[in-house]
């Protein structure tokens, strides 16, 4: 769709030029971008255009939708361009006038229309409005598991609300005594039966009384900016998703990443923490803050006896390909993560579902055999049963 340039998008432009005419191009912000072997231009020439008035090179400049919204651009910046919030104002231009359709911006904008409708990203659907628009996944055999899995759920849940518990059947697991923990569960979580299963397992055992509301839908990420989820709540709210714990915070809730709040409680508890191997990569996305989660998982490391395995920070929080993972393909980030795992033959851990998602993709499409688990798949407490991984988390 080639871009409408009318008087309003050039005084638009001419407003953004203002912005950035303190940009003198030293490039900080494209070598700290953890999307970085993935842009073709990068956040510096996008600033570089916007100050030459080359508008059509902006609004067709993919990169805008590679853009993870994570804010290291703006951080890094010495001389306070504020380049992330440029770029989130650049995608809402290109939604008002035009511009090109990449799978990025494709999957955010119907993630903005479902989103309008209904609270939470259902997978199915969402995959299935992306393969209408031509957008299939690169990584088939990945699809195709993903959908085999979510519609079994579906079946089984619809099963279980329809029959009642057989006699003998063992009680639900208690609650742990203490007060509840509000929750946020995002909407990727719920939908994996088994992860969702872990997580409320190993929080249960460290005592932990995760309490789910309603409103705690979709935080609006996917959308990249259009749809936030109207979520407030008065206490810090643990959350499972570095997504929904950067969507909320901007959104002004303030949020503790689950993971770390049971690594603490663990810790002060002085209860020891199972891991599922011996050695792990940590790999923990783009989107949370870098050294805090890095330390998070060394805690816990150092918790279960586990040997983390770390090169240098950037190599552990490049951008797996985000929403655009599954239909642009593997990210250069992911590529050489798992190259140093599979170097140490360890098995990579994340806090993060879409990043694990997409690193197995990364991983089958490598034919590299490296164990892919999510937080809740690796540890659990070392006194509440296995923490075996689950089928087909390494990748021939
Ligand atoms: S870091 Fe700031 S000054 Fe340097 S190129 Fe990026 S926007 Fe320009
Ligand atoms: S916000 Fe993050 S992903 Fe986006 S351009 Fe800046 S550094 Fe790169």
């Amino acid at each position: 769709m080639a871009t409408t340039i009318d008087a309003s998008l050039r005084q638009e432009f001419a407003r953004l030029r203002e912005e950035c005419l303190l940009c003198y191009q030293c490039g900080q912000c494209t070598s700290s971008c953890p999307n970085g072997g993935d842009l073709e231009r990068g956040p510096r020439r996008i600033i570089r255009d916007v100050q030459a008035g080359e508008i059509e090179a902006v609004m067709s400049n993919e990169d805008l939708w590679r853009c993870s919204e994570c804010g290291t651009c703006s951080d890094v910046c010495r001389m306070d361009v504020d380049v992330a919030a440029i770029l989130k104002r650049l995608r809402a231009l290109e939604r008002q006038y035009g511009g090109q359709r990449c799978p990025e911006r494709e999957a955010a904008d119907i993630a903005a229309k479902r989103l309008g409708k209904y609270p939470r990203i259902d997978n199915l659907a969402f995959g299935m409005t992306m393969a209408s628009k031509g957008h299939v996944p690169k990584d088939v055999v990945g699809a195709a598991g993903a959908f085999t899995r979510i519609v079994s759920q579906t079946v089984n849940a619809r099963m279980k609300a329809g029959r009642a518990a057989p006699e003998g059947a063992p009680a639900a697991a208690a609650k742990p005594a203490g007060p509840a923990r509000p929750f946020y569960a995002g909407c990727a979580l719920p939908q994996d039966a088994d992860a969702y299963r872990r997580t409320h397992a190993v929080a249960a055992a460290i005592g932990f009384n995760l309490a789910e509301t309603e409103a705690a839908a979709c935080c609006g990420h996917p959308s990249r900016g259009t749809v936030g989820s109207g979520f407030t709540a008065d206490e810090p709210v643990l959350t499972a998703c570095p997504a929904c714990d950067a969507s909320l915070e901007e959104a002004g809730v303030q949020t503790t990443p689950l993971w770390e709040a049971l690594v603490d409680r663990a810790r002060r508890d002085e209860r020891p923490l199972k891991a599922a191997a011996e050695s792990f990569v940590p790999y923990v996305g783009c989107l949370v803050d870098r050294e805090r989660a890095l330390a998070s998982l060394a805690d816990a490391a150092a918790l279960s006896g586990a040997r983390i395995e770390l090169s240098y920070p950037a190599l552990h929080a490049a951008c797996c390909g985000a929403l655009g993972g599954m239909y642009r393909g593997s990210s250069e980030g992911a590529r050489r993560l798992l190259g140093f795992a599979a170097e140490r033959r360890a098995t990579v851990v994340t806090p993060c579902l879409l990043c694990r998602d997409n690193l197995r993709s990364a991983a089958r499409r490598a034919h590299l055999s490296v164990p892919i688990h999510f937080w809740p798949e690796f540890f659990s407490a070392a006194d509440a049963g296995s923490a075996a991984p689950t089928d087909g988390d390494a990748h021939d």
